[in-house]
């Protein structure tokens, strides 16, 4: 309804109005994506700072993420707002140009369409950037379509250049991919002591990330979402079984309906189409996620 009312103003007023989102508020958004932190990460004790961003946010714990459950199928799912059968990412090795199946759309750099391309070319101006732990995240994205992409290796490295960019550059959209979690699952087991340990120190960085947001001035006008790609079961993942296809999906800022237990069904290529909302986009049309708006305030 809210994305509906401008459309019944004046062409006039529509064009001396500044550009809004559809959910108020909101001027910037800071994604938090956590490799192999899966639903069965969760426990009371291990994530307090999480556990107060669901408490004052939104969140579903029962998120799918796609198979098969491997990293780079799920990020580019996450981002592209689609499964692998549409952007045929379905497999770590994939390349723009080695994979078994083409994607549907194929834009610029020979990617399907992610969110960091539809928001920079429905909002030009916007600073937009990607901070990656795992050195194979930055091949999901079209580079040419970010002011700054940067692998940068280990999660407290990351969170401190997130907190140091943030206060630094402001930027209207930023991705923070976190793949510690993950290494502990495939050396230690998942659910092994070492592995919820790892999950208590991303629950600290995210802890870090917040109140970088703070500092920056950008409190009360960031969304922030946090997620993961899949979850795992012994010391892998790629599976078929629910420990490894289950994501937590938080989201936490101006808009959101604090508070909630989402109980719509949450894909990970909800994440895109999602955030495209938020901010008033329109989503390309070969995405298939839809909006999670249940998190979201009426
Ligand atoms: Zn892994």
């Amino acid at each position: 309804m809210k994305r509906l009312v401008p459309l019944l103003l004046s062409g006039v007023i529509l064009a001396l109005a500044p550009v809004s989102s559809a959910v108020p508020g909101v001027e910037h958004i800071v994604v938090i994506g956590s490799d192999g932190m899966g639903s069965l990460a969760f426990k009371e004790t291990n994530a307090p700072v999480m556990h107060r961003l669901m408490k004052e946010g939104a969140y579903t714990l029962r998120a799918r993420g796609v198979m098969p459950t491997s990293s780079s199928p799920n990020w580019a799912s996450m981002i592209m707002g689609a499964g692998p059968e549409q952007h045929g990412v379905t497999s770590n090795d994939w390349l723009t140009n080695k994979f078994e199946i083409p994607a549907l759309e194929v834009g610029p750099e020979g990617m399907f369409p992610t969110i960091f391309r539809v928001v920079r070319e429905q909002k030009p101006d916007a600073h937009i950037a990607c901070l990656h732990d795992w050195d194979g995240f930055g091949r999901l994205l079209e580079r040419g379509m970010v002011n700054h992409v940067e692998h940068v290796k280990d999660a407290i490295e990351t969170a401190g250049k997130a907190a140091k960019y943030l206060k630094e550059h402001k930027p209207q959209f930023l991705f923070i991919h976190f793949d510690g979690v993950d290494h502990a699952g495939h050396a230690f087991g998942w659910k092994s002591p070492t592995y919820f340990k790892s999950v208590e120190l991303v629950d600290s960085l995210i802890g870090d990330v917040v109140q970088a947001i703070d500092e920056a001035g950008m409190g009360g006008k960031t969304l922030v979402l946090i997620s993961a790609d899949h979850g795992g079961v012994g010391t892998k993942h790629g599976g078929d079984t629910i420990a490894e296809l289950e994501i937590p999906w938080i989201v936490y800022g101006p808009g959101v309906a604090k508070g909630t237990v989402i109980h719509q069904p949450v894909n990970t290529y909800d994440t895109a189409a999602t955030l495209a909302w938020v901010l008033g986009l329109k989503a390309p049309a070969a995405w298939i996620g839809r909006p999670v708006t249940e998190a979201f305030a009426p």
